[in-house]
């Protein structure tokens, strides 16, 4: 079981043990149990004319491939505040969180378990300039979208154009 071997509370080290239906780490010594949760973060679905923001990512996990803007909701966020903040670290356009778009669990994957909050968001102006994150940025239809790093965005993206097809049968 990955995780700290000590507990946070006291310093003792912690064993394994099967505490309410699951294999948990715990303190004999203090009686903390270290629960581990998925991490809550968001991501921006951010469109104009028909075309979506991507981030080519400079980092791991996924580094090359491309994602919604987004990251880590930060203690005493809300995820609307999440996703201005992140939009404008990761693109430098200031944005209106509009609706949650969807909901997906990223599972496993390199910070562990993560819970993925979707926003579409519109863009209030500022200009486009990628963050430390970011190699490049850009707007993409539906038949040019490059490769994504995660499945829970390949998700979000597949969700919308889905709708969009439905308002627009013609495109
Ligand atoms: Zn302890």
């Amino acid at each position: 079981m990955d995780g700290p071997r000590y507990c946070a509370a006291c310093g003792a080290l912690l064993e394994v043990a099967q505490v309410e239906n699951r294999q948990r780490s715990i303190c004999r010594h203090c009686g903390h149990i270290h629960y581990v949760n998925p991490i809550p973060s968001v991501v921006a679905l951010l469109e104009q004319n028909g075309a979506v923001l991507l981030v080519q990512r400079a980092v791991e996990p996924g580094k090359g491939n491309w994602c919604l803007p987004g990251g880590f909701i930060e203690t005493g966020e809300t995820i609307a505040d999440a996703v201005i903040r992140e939009v404008m670290e990761e693109t430098g356009l200031e944005c209106r969180p509009l609706e949650v778009w969807d909901v997906c669990s990223d599972l496993g994957g390199f910070y562990g378990d993560i819970l993925v909050v979707c926003y579409r968001a519109q863009s209030l102006g500022g200009t486009l300039k990628a963050g430390d994150d970011a190699m490049h940025l850009d707007f993409f239809h539906r038949d040019n979208v490059p490769r994504l790093a995660f499945r829970c965005h390949a998700r979000f993206l597949e969700k919308f154009w889905r709708q969009k097809l439905a308002f627009h049968p013609h495109h």
